[in-house]
């Protein structure tokens, strides 16, 4: 069994608590995956002082150097991408080809970032003044605290850490406790590239004790958090008292529309990945099915067939199409969603059942579950389940579909299948979202766009591509007078020499 340690300024240390956790594998309950660190706040101070002791230096080394360790980093992440695949399919319980595509994405933040550092644009422009520029420069922050889910072992925990160290910024990453050796995985990946010590810092533990350490700490200058709205809310007001920056990514009650015009059974191929991949446990998984009238029955029973079908069992076999829930309590939720569905008047027509048998006695399963007749006023209309339950609603034009897409708290992703050029253009306009597929599912986003969601969903940040710089720099407004005498701007007026 793997004992994983801290790792603080380049070194593998042991909780000043003398005491582990073990994280446990959620399709076999049986294997224990690894043993990990339970920290203190003690542990946290001395991560946050070993990264604001590397920053003065890492700060100084030209981005494009930084890019270089990050690119060694990625190429060793892309050898081992099997082997972090099958630990982290181990530890969290997605199927295989997903678990592959996580550590993808983390090798895609790497190579991004990589070209990156020889880009960082700014930009500079005219000045008001003859003889006098205007520029301006990305500047990195300080100390980066990032706190992760467990539903992206890698991939979430590559967004933050890579581009903040590009950037410039020193990092010490919390992440879940449920799928700590992920993120262990990448800092190895990064130790093992040369990264200086100092530059990257690993702490396990509790969300109330090191989560807590590193929004209190003073010289931790941005947090960068992914997780639920709950948790979230709390980091806003902690962090605030603070007055750190802060970026949040939180849940989501993604639509996927369905008009008459659309291709029925790509449709169908978009709703059942998009809502049972990772079992439902993605912030931008299809929650909400909205069908139009004209194609609704149909459609479900089309929909009923195809989830009669989906193989349910263990992750790592090839032809399993859904693995496990991530623990016990989520597994509970979950089931306590489908009783209020019921209660609440919506129909269940397949699924609501935890699943028994030898093959699942040992782990979280659920069955794929869909609920039809649901109303926009419903719980399971409304919040955030991340299970694999589908609420159903019957609509009869896409004005009314745009308005229950609208009608909950969230804006993550959204998706509309139609071959009606115009309904797809008015969807784009009308949808509140931070995402919008035509034609395809809720999940799938790319990791050089701009990653997030408007309303409840977040602070307004986006993650990805380009726009995740705004969190991991601060501009700086740099005027050079080369006029020679004293140019007071909005009071002198130019003229010409
Ligand atoms: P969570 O309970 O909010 O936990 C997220 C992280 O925060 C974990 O590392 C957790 O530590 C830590 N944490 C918990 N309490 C804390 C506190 N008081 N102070 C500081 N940190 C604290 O969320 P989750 O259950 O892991 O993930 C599911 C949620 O994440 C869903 O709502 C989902 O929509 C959202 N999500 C959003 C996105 C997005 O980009 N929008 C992506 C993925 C997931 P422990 O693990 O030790 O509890
Ligand atoms: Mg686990």
């Amino acid at each position: 069994m793997d004992v994983y340690k801290n790792y603080i300024n380049g070194e593998w240390v042991e909780s000043s608590s003398g005491e582990t956790f073990e994280n446990r594998n959620p399709a076999n309950w049986d294997e224990v995956v690894g043993v990990f660190q339970k920290s203190t706040r003690e542990d946290v101070e001395k991560a946050v002082e070993a990264a604001k002791k590397a920053y003065p230096h890492w700060r100084k080394v030209p981005a494009p150097k930084r890019g270089e360790i990050i690119r060694r980093a990625t190429e060793i992440l892309l050898e081992r991408k099997e082997e972090l695949a099958r630990l982290m399919t181990r530890e969290m319980g997605k199927i295989l080809p997903e678990t592959r595509g996580d550590v993808q994405e983390a090798i895609d933040t790497g190579f991004y970032a990589f070209g990156e550092g020889r880009r960082l644009f700014s930009m500079n422009t005219p000045s008001e003044l003859p003889n006098k520029y205007a520029l301006t420069f990305r500047r990195p922050i300080g100390v980066v605290g990032a706190i992760t889910p467990w539903n992206f072992p890698m991939a979430i925990p590559s967004w933050k850490v890579i581009p903040a160290i590009l950037a410039g910024n020193t990092v010490v990453i919390k992440p879940a406790s449920d799928t700590p050796a992920s993120a262990a995985e990448l800092v190895k990946a990064f130790e093992e590239a040369g990264l200086p010590p100092g530059v990257l810092n690993y702490v396990t533990g509790s969300g109330s004790v090191v989560g807590e350490a590193l929004l209190e700490h003073p010289d931790v200058r941005v947090i960068s958090f992914t997780g639920s709205s709950e948790v979230g809310a709390r980091i806003a007001e902690v962090a605030g008292r603070h007055l750190k920056k802060v970026s949040l990514e939180l849940g989501g009650k993604n639509p996927m529309i369905v008009m008459p015009s659309a291709d029925l059974e790509l449709a169908l191929d978009g709703v059942v990945w998009g809502a049972y991949g990772t079992t439902g446990q993605r912030c931008t998984a299809t929650s909400r099915l909205i069908l139009h009238e004209d194609i609704y029955d149909e459609f479900i029973e089309m929909l009923v067939e195809r989830v009669k079908q989906m193989k349910i069992g263990n992750p790592l076999d090839e032809s399993t199409d859904m693995g496990p829930l991530i623990n016990e309590k989520q597994r509970e939720t979950v089931h306590r969603y489908v009783e209020i569905g019921k209660q609440e008047g919506a129909k269940l027509i397949y699924g609501g059942e935890p699943l028994k048998g030898d093959e699942y006695d040992k782990g979280w399963f659920y069955m794929p579950t869909i609920f039809v007749d649901v109303e926009p006023h419903m719980t399971i209309a409304q919040e955030e389940i991340f299970g694999p339950v589908l609420s159903v609603f019957k609509v009869k034009s896409l004005e009314e579909a745009i308005e229950i897409a609208n009608g909950v708290k969230y804006g993550l992703s959204s998706s509309i299948y139609t071959r009606n050029l115009l309904e797809a253009m008015y969807a784009i306009e009308e949808i509140e979202a931070g995402i919008t597929y035509v034609n395809a599912p809720t999940i799938g986003a790319e990791t050089h766009l701009p990653f997030g969601g408007v309303k409840a969903t977040g602070n307004g940040h986006r993650e990805g591509g380009w726009t995740v710089y705004e969190i991991f720099t601060e501009w700086k407004a740099v005027y050079i007078d080369f006029s020679g005498r004293l140019q007071r701007a909005q009071i002198d007026t130019w003229e010409e020499e």
